[in-house]
């Protein structure tokens, strides 16, 4: 049903298309968010991709003050920090992402466990557009 080749390619393009796709292995049911292209639980080649719904909780996070470049090009600085978080889905994977409608200047203010859905954000234009998985509490 699915021809996309697994990989961090097909990944971004499904994210574009505001599709949230991981792989489970067609051998022991193993899911993985990020894709992956072989299981790492039995090694078998074989895969599948699964829309994964977007909805789950907060597992852990951290607020980053010193930001990698692509974030500096978005405005985040020691002023500014953003949260990075560890999300389990509904599905049970785990995936890391960012966490926005946050306020990283209060890490004290998020909460573990705290309902989360899924925010795909575009950036970018033309050739340089890539979209960029974000999950955001649930109001
Ligand atoms: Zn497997």
């Amino acid at each position: 049903m699915e021809t996309r080749p697994i990989n961090d390619v097909s990944y971004e393009a499904y994210l574009e298309e505001e599709k949230l796709m991981g792989t489970t292995c067609r051998s022991c049911g193993a899911r993985f968010l990020p894709p992956m292209p072989i299981c790492t639980e039995c090694h078998k080649p074989e895969m599948d991709w699964n829309e994964v719904g977007g909805k789950g909780k907060l597992l852990s996070f951290t607020c980053i003050a010193v930001a990698a470049p692509s974030m500096k090009e978005e405005g985040f600085d020691r002023n500014n920090p953003y949260c990075l978080g560890v999300v389990e889905l509904d599905e049970g994977v785990r995936v890391v992402a960012r966490i926005q409608g946050v306020d990283a200047l209060h890490p004290e203010t998020i909460r573990i466990g705290m309902p989360l859905h899924k925010k795909i954000l575009h950036r970018g234009e033309g050739e340089h557009a890539r979209a960029v998985l974000a999950f955001e509490p649930v109001s």
